[in-house]
C-alpha cells in the first residue's frame, strides 16, 4: 500500500488496547514532551515544552481518518505518538472530529503533567479511554526518572490526576513504569494509586528497545501485590492481538520495533 498516512499510524497490537490505530497530533521529527523519562524508546526529547499549540491542524487528521481501508479492524483509536498529546491545542476538537467519523472508541495516553489544566480535563473528556502515567511516589523519583520541565512538580500531577477523576466520566487508567529506580517505592506509588483510585492500573516495565532495563516477571508479581483490591493488568499478563499496520515505517518511527 503507498504510504499515504503522516499522522496516522498502525493498527499495532497493544496489550492495553487490542488492535489500536494511533493519531499523532505532533508528528514533527522530533519528539515533543514535557518530560525526558529515562525509557523513553523514543529518545532524547527535542523539544522540551508545556505550552499547548496547534500542531497539526486536525483537518489534516480527518482526510487521513477518510483513507482508512473500509475492512481495517481497530479496537480503539488512540492519540498518542511522538510525545505528550496533550500539548497539542486542538486535541479535544479532533477527538470529537473523529468520533463523528469513525466508531471506534477514543483513547489518550498521556503523561498526566498537564491533568491540573481545566481546559485539558475538558478536552479530554471527549474520550472514552484515558491512560495517564504516574511513575513515582516523590518529587526525587519523578525528577530522575521522568524528567520534568521545569514549572511541572510531582504535587501537581497528583492534584491534577485526583481532579480529574472526580470529573472524568469515562475509564480512567494509570500506567505505571516499574523499573530499576521506582522498583522499591512500588509499595508507596500504590497508596497513592489507591487515593487516585483509578479503573485499573497497567503494571508495565519497558519491553521495547529503550535506556532503560526491564524488571523479570517475578518482580514484577511482586510489585503486583501492594496493588491487590485495585483492577490490575501487566505488560507480561496482557495477550496481543495479531496486527498489520498501514504503514509499518511510520508505526516504527512513534512505537519502536513492535
Ligand atoms: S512522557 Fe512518554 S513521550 Fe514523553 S518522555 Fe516520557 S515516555 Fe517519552
Amino acid at each position: 500500500m503507498p504510504n499515504t498516512f503522516k499522522y496516522i499510524y498502525g493498527p499495532v497490537p497493544s496489550w492495553r488496547l487490542g488492535s489500536s490505530l494511533g493519531v499523532d497530533l505532533l508528528s514533527q521529527e522530533g519528539k515533543i514532551c514535557t518530560f525526558d523519562c529515562i525509557y523513553c524508546q523514543l529518545g532524547k526529547t527535542h523539544i522540551y515544552t508545556r505550552e499547548r499549540k496547534v500542531y497539526i491542524p486536525e483537518d489534516l487528521i480527518k482526510k487521513e481518518i477518510n483513507l482508512l481501508p473500509n475492512d481495517i479492524n481497530i479496537d480503539y483509536i488512540t492519540f498518542s505518538g511522538r510525545g505528550e498529546p496533550t500539548l497539542a491545542l486542538n486535541l479535544g476538537k479532533t477527538i470529537k472530529l473523529v468520533k463523528n467519523i469513525r466508531k471506534e472508541k477514543i483513547a489518550v495516553i498521556t503523561n498526566s503533567t498537564l491533568l491540573y489544566d481545566k481546559d485539558v480535563q475538558e478536552e479530554l473528556s471527549y474520550a472514552d479511554f484515558v491512560i495517564a502515567k504516574l511513575d513515582a511516589d516523590s518529587e526525587n523519583i519523578f525528577l530522575k526518572i521522568n524528567k520534568p520541565i521545569r514549572g511541572i512538580t510531582f504535587d501537581n500531577v497528583i492534584l491534577g490526576l485526583k481532579d480529574f477523576k472526580k470529573s472524568f466520566n469515562g475509564k480512567l487508567a494509570l500506567q505505571i513504569m516499574f523499573i530499576r529506580e521506582n522498583a522499591d517505592h512500588a509499595r508507596e506509588i500504590a497508596k497513592l494509586a489507591m487515593e487516585i483510585n483509578p479503573d485499573e492500573v497497567q503494571i508495565n516495565t519497558p519491553t521495547r528497545p529503550c535506556g532503560a532495563e526491564a524488571l523479570n516477571i517475578d518482580t514484577l508479581l511482586k510489585i503486583k501485590e501492594y496493588f491487590s483490591g485495585l483492577h490490575l493488568i501487566s505488560v507480561y499478563e496482557g495477550r496481543k492481538k495479531d496486527v498489520k499496520p498501514i504503514s509499518h515505517e511510520d508505526t516504527i518511527k512513534r512505537r519502536g520495533k513492535f
